[in-house]
């Protein structure tokens, strides 16, 4: 039977000796024992009760066995919503009802706390261990391995959970032929190979780590460097091994920052790619002053997998994501739709098979976000330059990034304006060295109410994840407003433009 994406990424693969995963500590799996654990986790979501279109949601540590129940999901035909291991108990039961999972995936320490929300949701939970135990795994040892199910381009593969402006998180549904179509194009884009060995830092949860750099490694046929998480110490012990990066621009900071970065340490390396976010002309620069490489860096997101890529020989541009990639058509445009002439910012919009299908259960908010024709209303402000390059400007959702994670200012301060005391808050982003912007809350007290920030501060620790958290609360007697009553963030971000400025790195990656 065939299964489009399956088939691609997987099932050419199967019987292969060749590593696909390199561990920290010097082990490797093959494709043939990755694939085989892909099967069994495959025949664990069938016993568990799935079918082909049903979803499951997984809060899962990265790991060789997170990866192989996501190519076990895609085998099964099961559709998969990776979650952020940062999320809360409360934020996964919405992501559980809303995507009406049956069957919710974490690891051991996080049962307890979840138990009720799977209950809640009349899901089943069950626990997948980064060490390879739990009540999954078992079941997949007696459930044995099930065929690929038959899926073709347009079936769904995964729901990628966005931030909701209004709060509302929504799920942009992934087909078989998206994920596909996305990665064959990268592949040559970036001339990959299966000589090359790709360092992935990255998380799994989101498309730049899942999609990007997972895919591309699997289609060309190379191996992975598969790290758990970014940690400037592991990823110099593992560059003189690689040939290429992915990374966010925080990688690329950090990195910096550290004297054990030379020429020697990066001789094999062919390509650092970076996205997610704005890598600084300035971290470019310096960039290629300690390595002699220029970064390349891309443009791309949830809803559409990558977009823009600036060129493998050509001129990589500091601050440009590039060109729109083979079979992405890309214009910039105002608020009804209009194409604007080349050079002036405007709302970019995209159209290509990378295009999503749409948000899950939301069909207004897919109408005001997908045209008829097919072109994907970004948010991003941006401009094309006489040479066809892209520049992004802004975003105008006033989404922050910190850290390679996107937080929607309007998610944190409802957080806020929900606490005693509080009259209502405004939430920005501020330059920081470290994660390129820090989550700024200026709060207004109501009457008689004598604020806290600290205290506001642990009061948020259980209702939104932790990146998402202000790393500055400020109280305020107002927020500034224009005539129509919009608070003007422009102001505040002046204000705070140097909040961070010294302050220097703050948390974790
Ligand atoms: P996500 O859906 O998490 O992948 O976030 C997508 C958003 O990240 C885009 O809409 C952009 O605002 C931003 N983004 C991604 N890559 C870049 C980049 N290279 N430069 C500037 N912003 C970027």
């Amino acid at each position: 039977m065939a299964n489009h994406l399956y088939d691609a990424l997987f099932g050419r693969h199967e019987g292969s000796s060749a590593d696909f995963l390199i561990l920290p500590d010097g082990a490797r799996v093959s494709h043939k024992d990755f694939s085989a654990r892909a099967a069994r986790f495959a025949g664990a979501l069938v016993a568990a009760g799935l079918k082909p279109g049903d979803r499951v949601a997984l809060q899962l540590e990265k790991s060789p066995d997170m990866l192989a129940v996501i190519a076990g999901a895609i085998r099964a035909g099961v559709v998969f919503l990776p979650l952020n291991t940062a999320y809360t108990a409360s934020e996964v039961s919405y992501f559980m009802s809303d995507a009406g999972a049956k069957l919710l995936l974490c690891d051991g320490r996080a049962a307890a706390a979840l138990a009720p929300v799977a209950a809640g949701c009349g899901s089943r939970l069950m626990v997948l261990n980064a060490d390879g135990t739990g009540s999954f795994a078992g079941l997949a040892a007696t459930a044995g391995p099930v065929p690929p199910a038959e899926r073709g381009a347009d079936d769904l593969s995964a729901l990628l959970y966005t931030s909701g402006t209004t709060g509302r998180s929504k799920g942009a549904m992934m087909s078989h032929g998206n994920l596909l179509s996305n990665a064959e194009v990268l592949v040559d884009y970036w001339r990959f190979t299966d000589r090359d060995v790709l360092l992935h830092a990255l998380p799994i949860f989101h498309t730049h780590g899942l999609f990007v750099a997972t895919n591309v490694a699997l289609l060309a046929g190379c191996p992975m460097v598969f790290l758990p998480k970014f940690d400037a110490g592991a990823v110099i012990r593992h560059l003189p091994q690689a040939t290429v990066m992915m990374g966010v621009p925080t990688f690329y900071t950090r990195l910096l920052d550290d004297p054990r970065l030379t020429l020697d340490l990066v001789r094999n390396m062919r390509l650092f790619i970076s996205g997610s976010a704005p890598l600084l002309a300035e971290t470019h620069r310096q960039w290629q002053a300690r390595t002699d490489h220029r970064i390349l860096e891309r443009y791309g997101m949830t809803e559409t997998n990558m977009n823009t890529s600036n060129p493998y020989d050509g001129d990589r541009r500091a601050g440009t994501v590039g060109l729109p990639l083979p079979g992405v058509e890309l214009k910039v445009c105002d608020a009804a739709g209009a194409e604007l002439p080349g050079g002036e910012i405007g709302v970019i919009e995209v159209r290509g098979p990378n295009v999503f299908q749409g948000y899950w259960n939301m069909p207004e908010k897919t109408a005001e976000e997908l045209r008829a024709d097919g072109f994907f209303i970004t948010g991003d402000l941006g401009l094309v330059d006489g040479d066809g390059y892209v520049t992004i400007v802004g975003r105008g959702k006033d989404l922050i990034i910190s850290g390679g994670f996107n937080i929607y200012p309007k998610e944190v301060e409802l957080a806020l304006d929900d606490l005693p005391g509080v009259l209502e808050s405004a939430v920005i982003g501020a330059p920081h060295p470290d994660f390129g912007e820090g989550v700024v809350a200026v709060v207004v007290p109501e009457a008689g109410a004598d604020l806290d920030p600290q205290a506001l501060q642990v009061a948020l620790g259980d209702r939104i994840a932790r990146f998402k958290q202000p790393k500055l609360i400020a109280i305020r007697e107002g927020l500034p407003r224009n005539t129509m009553g919009k608070v003007q963030k422009n102001l505040l971000r002046d204000d705070f433009r140097d909040a961070f400025a010294r302050s220097g790195s703050q948390g974790g990656f």
